[in-house]
């Protein structure tokens, strides 16, 4: 089947066709591309989607798309599996804005857009918290008055689902487990980075919170914080309104706050180079990790591995190593060769005698999104 994956922002439109017949990754994916500027250079989600099916003709030789899969963030706790697209799923894509006010709107315009371009094809909604939906309530409620959780839906959602997901499947393959009695810990660490505790093949704790702000030290999101913190400042400061507060916690903060870059490469070198602010952001950013690592090792009843994935947990043997450093008392230990080998497929890179194996998978989102809209269309 022919699967357009489109993953639609406000101003661009990340997108993806796989062939879900193709043997290897190379023959799945037939095209993809991004296209970026929409609200400036071009005027609308419709026009950009039509650029889109433009580009798409070489490489597509005539063969139609058979089916839509979109990457939808938030599907609050309505949507726990993907779902066909159709007006009332649509409306309720939209009512779930508030929960998502950066990327459910836009989402519905890139559904909305698509359905323009591509008539009749069917649409999947793929969500990103989708995974999370087996948190059980005493992991997902927060210690606040019940009418916030009961009027305002404030709870953990979480986020990176379809990559924790898949990783999750991956992991208990790789290592010969059946997936259902798999217990493991996926760090899934790139620009945004959350960990997910997964017992029994399914998540039970994941550290992304009420929006994807929460937990892990990021590129440019501070991750868990006194909310004292906030009230405190923002009643001392009135320029520090809650627009401001949001915009600073989620992107003037992270690395680039501690030492002056988001970019985990940069920063490592800036670190080996004798930076102390890059010091001190890695320090923060692989102490956080390992903290949650240990949290998530007791919540699971004993996790039977350790995954890295993502942007930096695929690439960074540097900062792999940092966390690494900070395991030993769970007996977890890398093997400093292994750790350095880049690979596209799963690897070990703990040592034999590690209490548990720590493994790199490479994620791939787009190839879950294709594979979930193929089973939707059909059933
Ligand atoms: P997202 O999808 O959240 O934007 P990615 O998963 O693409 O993020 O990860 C992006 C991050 O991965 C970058 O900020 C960069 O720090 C890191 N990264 C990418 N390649 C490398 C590399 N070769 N070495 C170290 N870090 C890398």
């Amino acid at each position: 089947m022919l699967v357009l994956v489109i993953n639609c922002g406000s101003s661009s439109v990340k997108y993806q066709v796989r062939d879900t017949e193709g043997s290897i990754e190379d023959t799945q994916v037939i095209a993809k591309g991004l296209i970026e500027n929409i609200g400036t250079k071009i005027p609308n989600h419709t026009e950009a989607l039509e650029i889109m099916a433009k580009n798409l003709e070489e490489p597509l030789h005539g063969k139609t798309i058979d089916a839509i899969g979109h990457r939808v963030v938030q599907g609050g706790d309505i949507f726990t599996e993907p779902v066909l697209i159709d007006e009332d799923v649509l409306q309720k894509i939209d009512d779930l804005s508030p929960l998502a006010p950066l990327h459910n709107p836009a989402h519905v315009l890139g559904i909305k857009a698509a359905t323009e371009t591509y008539p009749g094809v069917p649409q999947v909604a793929v969500f990103d918290n989708a995974f999370h939906s087996t948190m059980p309530e005493h992991v997902y409620r927060y210690a606040v008055p019940e009418k916030f959780y009961t009027d305002y839906g404030v709870r953990r959602y979480g986020a990176h689902g379809t990559s924790h997901d898949y990783v999750t499947g991956i992991a208990a393959e790789f290592l010969g487990i059946n997936r259902d009695d798999f217990n493991g810990i996926i760090a899934h660490l790139g620009n945004g980075a959350s960990i997910t505790a997964v017992q029994g093949g399914k998540c039970l704790d994941t550290s992304m919170g009420y929006t994807p702000l929460a937990g892990l030290v990021m590129g440019t999101r501070s991750g868990d914080i006194d909310p004292s913190v906030l009230t405190a400042l923002m009643m001392r400061d009135p320029e520090l309104t809650p627009a401001k507060m949001d915009h600073i916690l989620n992107k003037e903060s992270g690395l680039l706050a501690i030492a002056g870059n988001n970019d985990m490469r940069a920063v490592v070198e800036a670190m080996e180079s004798g930076d102390e602010r890059a010091k001190l952001a890695l320090d923060m950013t692989s102490y956080r990790l390992a903290k949650y690592i240990g949290g998530y090792h007791v919540a699971v009843g004993g996790a039977q591995a350790l995954v890295f994935t993502a942007g930096i947990g695929e690439n960074s043997s540097p900062f792999r190593a940092l966390v690494g450093e900070r395991l030993g008392a769970l007996g977890i230990k890398l093997d400093p060769e292994l750790n350095s080998v880049r690979s596209d497929a799963p690897q070990i890179i703990s040592t034999e005698d590690s209490a548990i194996p720590v493994l790199v998978i490479p994620t791939n989102e787009e190839k879950a999104i294709a594979e979930a809209t193929v089973e939707v269309v059909n059933s």
